[in-house]
């Protein structure tokens, strides 16, 4: 603390005195956000000591919202943007913690299909092979921005790039 050296500096002195001043009300203002963070703590304990909502209760409390008139729906990653679509009490508990099998399963997908589908923006690799044995990294000719259910007959139908030809 910066103290005035003379007693004529009286400017000084009353500088010194509000910063001692300032620094008892930040003082008080800091004990008060320890005693708002101790509280936090006290309620954490007393959460984790007592009854926690589990994955049953919590998918019930959705329930109850729904049958209230509440709807649950997600944005699911889709081609160009996203997918508005519906959750189900239990999808949206599963959204949580499971976010990629959601979005699969909204897509009507399993998960490594949703992630291939997502990432080529819904085009399907052409089925002829390299020298070296690999895939064709190409996309059939046509085969691209494919809604999911379209995708997926393509893929099984398989097809060619412009390089190996229709
Ligand atoms: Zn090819």
């Amino acid at each position: 603390m910066w103290r005035a050296s003379s007693p004529s500096n009286q400017l000084r002195s009353s500088t010194s005195w509000n910063i001692e001043w300032q620094g008892a009300i930040a003082g008080e203002a800091q004990s008060a956000q320890k005693s708002v963070a101790q509280e936090a703590i006290e309620h954490a304990q007393k959460k984790r000591d007592g009854k926690q909502m589990d994955k049953a209760e919590f998918i019930a409390a959705l329930k109850i919202a729904q049958d209230a008139g509440c709807q649950f729906v997600v944005g699911v990653p889709s081609l160009g943007g996203s997918t508005t679509a519906a959750l189900t009490p239990e999808q949206t508990h599963r959204l949580m913690t499971d976010k990629q099998a959601v979005f699969a399963e909204l897509m009507g997908l399993s998960a490594p299909e949703y992630l291939e589908w997502y990432e080529s923006q819904g085009s399907v690799y052409c089925s002829a092979h390299t020298k070296q044995g690999k895939q064709c990294r190409n996309f059939i000719v046509g085969a691209t921005w494919l809604a999911p259910d379209e995708w997926k007959s393509q893929r099984a139908a398989g097809g060619y790039c412009s390089a190996h030809g229709a």
